[in-house]
């Protein structure tokens, strides 16, 4: 397995810490509204990555924060005049519906920064009694001229972006000793969430977060970090920083970074008034569609966002379900008995799709060829499991197709609903009573549709029902 490693520029080996398992560390998201459609691409890409690794049999420990105390839930809970904590709990359970929306597996561990502040505290301390830090008036700075590796990530110069800095004077932040120096915590402001330290009543910087998350929930030096290539610098650079020099050992052996999603061909921006938040996105299409869409292109380029490429995705999905849908059928209602010999290698050459899917995920997670093989397989299976073949022929190509989609958190065959059943029996019902022109009973099932969350919609295709 080859992984491009953001830290040596390259694709490299993957050599696990320990054998047959994986420490990682994905950064998350900033909980102060609904997750974009942007920050949807790293938890796709790198839970596919995740679910490829247990797929090859490794124990994957991954987890992934919400960063729920920030300038921006400040801002929000202010606006909505409510508090701080009401804006991340809510921001976090709909980010978490989205996940699921999006076949996204929960991560081992899901911390929060609030409850690992004095771990926070603990790390900062250690900073400061080993000189990699100071303190000015209650804000406490990482001191990177005291890390000889600062800057090994990004592969940035320094000395330029020292003097870039120098004319940026960061208000608050003048009291630096290096304009490269950040910030691991801050002094209280009025209105804010604050917590107890040496250092007075604060908060802790962004950074200091994820190291310290990475060290409690996976160790001191874990196999992989990941996260949108945006953080690649400062973020990571800082995170790499604050970890080795607190526990002086190294901190991530790859780095993962996923490049951005454009929208039409421009950065997303609230301004441009091209922003989309996965909620808007599934009133339009079942969030399969985005995922697929996702996996159509390596993670590592960039990807445009656009209506023509959601239809065909969407197309995409359809084509495998009805395969998958078809292959059941067959292997509920074909033949019965042995496999004949010419199925036997059909079954065979079926199988032989899953070293190829494999080939591809190996070299660097390359979904979009994987994804290319799912299709060569549909193609194959539509040609050779036809009418007359047997149940086993039918089932075995169908494990094979699942067990390719289940990696990629493509789902093939979809579950009916039990309750769409019971949906469905009323909705023929009220069918019934409005062509009797009985139209009391017609406005009572709808009425009692509607108190179970459920709006019925008459369309031209019939009758169509949502959740509301
Ligand atoms: P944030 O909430 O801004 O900290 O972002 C959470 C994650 O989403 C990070 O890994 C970001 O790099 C990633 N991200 C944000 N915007 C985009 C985008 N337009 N395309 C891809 N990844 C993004
Ligand atoms: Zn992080």
């Amino acid at each position: 397995m080859k992984i491009f490693n953001t830290a040596s520029m390259r694709k490299e080996e993957f050599v696990p810490i320990t054998p047959g398992k994986i420490t990682m560390y994905v950064c998350g998201p900033t909980v102060y509204n609904f997750i974009h459609i942007g920050n949807a691409r790293p938890m796709i890409v790198f839970d596919t990555f995740r679910r490829y690794m247990e797929h090859k049999g490794y124990e994957v420990n991954y987890v992934s924060n919400f960063t729920d105390v920030d300038d921006k839930i400040i801002k929000a809970a202010i606006e909505e005049g409510t508090t701080t904590t009401e804006i991340s709990e809510r921001y976090i359970r709909e980010c978490l519906k989205d996940m699921e929306g999006m076949n996204i597996e929960p991560a081992t561990y899901h911390p929060r920064a609030t409850q690992e502040i004095s771990g926070m505290i603990a790390m900062i301390g250690t900073l400061i009694d080993k000189g990699y830090a100071y303190e000015k008036n209650g804000t406490v700075y990482f001191s990177t001229r005291k890390d000889k590796n600062y800057g090994e990530l990004s592969h940035k110069n320094l000395d330029d972006l020292r003097s870039g800095f120098r004319s940026l004077k960061v208000s608050g932040e003048d009291e630096k000793e290096d304009p490269l120096d950040f910030v691991l915590w801050k002094p209280k402001k009025e209105g804010e969430p604050y917590w107890e330290s040496p250092w007075g009543q604060g908060r802790p910087g962004w950074h200091i977060e994820c190291s310290v998350m990475a060290k409690r929930y996976l160790g001191d030096t874990i196999d992989i970090h990941a996260g949108g290539e945006d953080l690649i610098f400062p973020h990571h650079e800082n995170e790499i920083a604050q970890s080795t020099c607190a526990n002086g050992v190294p901190f991530a052996h790859y780095w993962m970074h996923n490049a951005f999603l454009n929208i039409d061909n421009k950065k997303m921006s609230k301004s441009l008034g091209n922003f989309f938040t996965v909620r808007d996105i599934s009133r339009k299409y079942d969030l399969q569609v985005l995922r697929l869409f996702m996996l159509s292109a390596h993670y590592r380029s960039p990807l445009n966002f656009s209506d023509k490429l959601m239809e065909s995705a969407k197309v995409s999905l359809e084509r495998i379900r009805t395969a998958a849908e078809h292959l059941k059928d067959l292997a509920e209602n074909g033949k019965g008995g042995e496999m004949t010999d010419a199925e036997k290698a059909v079954l065979d050459e079926a199988k032989g799709y899953i070293a190829r899917f494999d080939e591809k995920m190996d070299d660097d997670n390359n979904t979009a060829d994987a994804l290319s093989v799912v299709f060569e397989l549909v193609r194959f299976a539509n040609s050779n499991v036809t009418e007359g073949a047997t149940k086993a022929l039918a089932q075995g190509v169908l494990d094979v197709l699942t067990e390719l989609c289940d990696v990629l958190g493509i789902i093939a065959l979809p579950k009916k609903e039990s309750l769409d059943d019971e949906i469905e029996s009323l909705i023929e019902k009220r069918q019934a009573a409005r062509k009797a022109r009985d139209f009391a009973t017609a406005d009572r099932i709808r009425d009692e549709l509607r108190a179970q969350g459920i709006e019925l919609l008459d369309t031209k295709e019939g009758v169509k029902w949502k959740r509301i």
